[in-house]
């Protein structure tokens, strides 16, 4: 567990979310500001900063946090409708949280390129 993670923080249930699931590599919760009428961040118990984080060791984490976002999307029913997944990597592309993070986003269509 990473110093002055929140992520790490709400994995261990330090500080308060709304479950989806909880797993025992993999967590996901509801995100606290929501963008879509499903928003979901699905994470790893252990801490890994971004996307530049997975190599090798990893891959299996990685794809883990696809296969639970998958399910998340089928269980509530709008995965045929379609949504989006969504990893933001540092500036750029406006990372806040710096514990990798998957989110899954659905309920609505999405416009494309993203803003
Ligand atoms: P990102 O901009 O990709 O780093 O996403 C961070 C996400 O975490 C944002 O969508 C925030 O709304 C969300 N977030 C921040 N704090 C919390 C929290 N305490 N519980 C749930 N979601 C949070
Ligand atoms: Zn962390």
């Amino acid at each position: 567990m990473a110093e002055d993670c929140l992520f790490c923080k709400i994995a261990a249930k330090q500080i308060p979310a709304k479950f989806v699931r909880e797993g025992e590599r993999v967590v996901a919760f509801e995100d606290l500001n929501p963008v879509a009428p499903h928003h979901v961040l699905v994470i790893p118990r252990e801490h890994l900063v971004s996307t530049l984080s997975i190599g090798p060791a990893q891959r299996a984490i990685a794809g883990e946090l696809i296969e639970v976002a998958a399910d998340i999307a089928r269980e509530r029913g709008f995965a045929d409708n379609g949504y989006r997944l969504v990893f933001n990597t540092n500036r750029d592309a406006g990372m806040t949280v710096h514990h990798i993070h998957l989110h899954l986003l659905g309920g609505r269509r999405f416009g494309w390129p993203p803003g």
